[in-house]
């Protein structure tokens, strides 16, 4: 085979989501042109000779350029969250645009598409976070921002200024089950937070270990409980973000079995540490403040076995990079109580060597699943019909691997512009070499070839939801049968 390629990747092992083979991949304008056993011609020809060809990670849970409610800023804006994105694997990553109260839809989305198009060199698109569900945003906004290609849109059920309550959050699915979007949603129960914040303020107990006492895992399993609930009155399909509990992925997978429409997430936060390092000496603990919080090794072991059993559609980063300074973790003050420590952990570059590592390497998971927990599930789910999978006529967004190397982590190999990475010091196995966006090389061989600005906002499919049956309320069926249709 011999044709103008732009570029030829030769002499590697093919990953795809169903099998892996000796084969050349050849690239044009940005597209996977060919797949054959050997390629000729090529402007570019790229040896993968020992080397895993994988679809490039899709990193779809990540804060990038992103303000808390509180007002602490991310420390990475989408420059840095792009390059470090790509420098652990990533082809393509979905931040979040987040409304807060007060704000129009319209507002959100060109305040973010300012601070990524100039800046991303991935393509990108964007989860929408909705926190104030009026009715101008539910019948009018929601719409509109589905029409250009925004397609799962967030709700919290935690932390006041963002919590929708359950009224909201079934206003916000029967909205998105009409236009076929997804709804993503952070489950807390609020009111347990905030009364064990209460009890242990009154006893004096602020240090950063306290936090993950005062955020049980009886509250992600009781609102994963509630939002399954409510989705499957509605009959709507709902994605249940960093799921942290043993419990929380029990009804994950009890569901799913059942055929509702459910989709889910961990974290490698909460594979790779627990509570423990909470209580790391002085202040260090604060480092580990996340929500939900780390747990202890028997969650560790379980999520793992869900992992590997496919209850997680996707292992993402919930990247929330706050710095350990004045300016992110310390906000307010450096010995400030744990609920006025900033929330979140950077983890955007270390997620997929992570992953490999422990679960390719440590022989948890094939590489079947590592791309699909990687990329193509991720694109399936959230409607990146182009991207997530090694096939002609695809995007060509491509990680290629040094499945041997062996490397111990550090805060330089992040790229970020954090201060601190929690995965410091750890030795993985497995580490991407090469990294293309569209066709283009975005990393190579530790250097960084793109330029600022080059990645494109994608406009994203309806969810694939695939051949889940769902679940019909009978008390809708029996409206139904009236000739009634209330929730549509
Ligand atoms: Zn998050």
């Amino acid at each position: 085979m011999n044709a103008p390629f732009d570029t030829v990747i030769h002499g590697g092992t093919i990953v795809t989501a169903a099998e892996s083979f000796r084969g050349d991949i050849a690239l044009k304008d940005g597209r996977i042109a060919a797949i054959a056993e050997s390629i000729a011609g090529g402007e570019r020809r790229i040896d993968a000779g020992g080397r895993l060809v994988m679809p490039g990670g899709i990193e779809a849970h990540c804060h990038i350029a992103q303000e808390s409610s509180s007002g602490v800023m991310s420390a990475d804006d989408y420059y840095t969250g792009s390059v470090s994105a790509a420098f652990g694997g990533n082809s393509c990553f979905v931040p979040f645009a987040a409304q807060h109260r007060g704000q129009s839809i319209a507002d959100v989305l060109a305040t973010y598409d300012g601070r990524a198009a100039p800046n991303s060199v991935l393509d990108y698109s964007y989860h929408l976070i909705v926190s104030d569900p009026t009715p101008t945003v539910l019948h009018e906004e929601l719409p509109r921002a589905f029409a250009r290609g925004i397609t799962s849109f967030k709700v919290f059920m935690t932390y006041d200024l963002m919590n929708v309550g359950d009224a909201g959050l079934l206003d916000i699915l029967t909205v998105a089950k009409a236009h076929g979007a997804l709804t993503m949603v952070h489950a807390e129960n609020n009111d347990m937070v905030k009364w064990m914040n209460r009890r242990l303020a009154d006893a004096g107990l602020t240090a950063p270990k306290y936090h993950a006492v005062s955020r049980p895992e009886l509250a992600e399993e009781e609102a994963i409980h509630r939002a399954v609930s409510l989705a499957k009155l509605v009959d709507a399909p709902l994605f249940v973000v960093h799921v942290s509990t043993r419990g929380g992925a029990a009804i994950v997978a009890r569901e799913r079995d059942a055929g509702t429409r459910l989709f889910a997430e961990t974290c490698p936060q909460y594979l790779a540490f627990t509570r423990a390092d909470l209580d790391r000496p002085g202040m260090e603990g604060a480092k580990y403040i996340c929500s939900p919080p780390l747990r202890d090794g028997e969650t560790q072991a379980a999520l793992w076995g869900h992992v590997a059993r496919g209850t997680f559609d996707s292992v993402s980063s919930d990247h929330a990079p706050y710095r350990f300074d004045a300016g992110g973790k310390f906000l307010n003050g450096a010995d400030a109580p744990y609920p006025k420590i900033a929330n979140g952990m950077p983890g955007i570059a270390a997620r997929l060597p992570y992953l490999f590592s422990e679960g390719v390497v440590a022989g948890r998971i094939d590489l079947q699943q590592f791309a699909a927990l990687s990329a193509g599930n991720a694109a399936r789910i959230f409607g990146l019909s182009s991207k997530g999978s090694l096939m002609p006529g695809h995007d060509a967004d491509i990680a290629i691997w040094d499945p041997e190397e062996r490397r111990v982590v550090t805060l330089e190999d992040q790229h970020d512009a954090m201060d601190y990475t929690p995965f410091d010091g750890m030795t993985l196995t497995g580490w991407p070499v090469t990294v293309l966006s569209r066709g283009a090389v975005v990393v190579h061989e530790g250097r960084l070839e793109a330029a600022r600005g080059q990645g494109r906002f994608v406009a994203r499919q309806p969810s694939g939801t695939g051949r889940m049956r769902g679940h019909r309320a009978p008390e809708f069926e029996a409206l139904r049968a009236e000739g009634h249709e209330i929730a549509p």
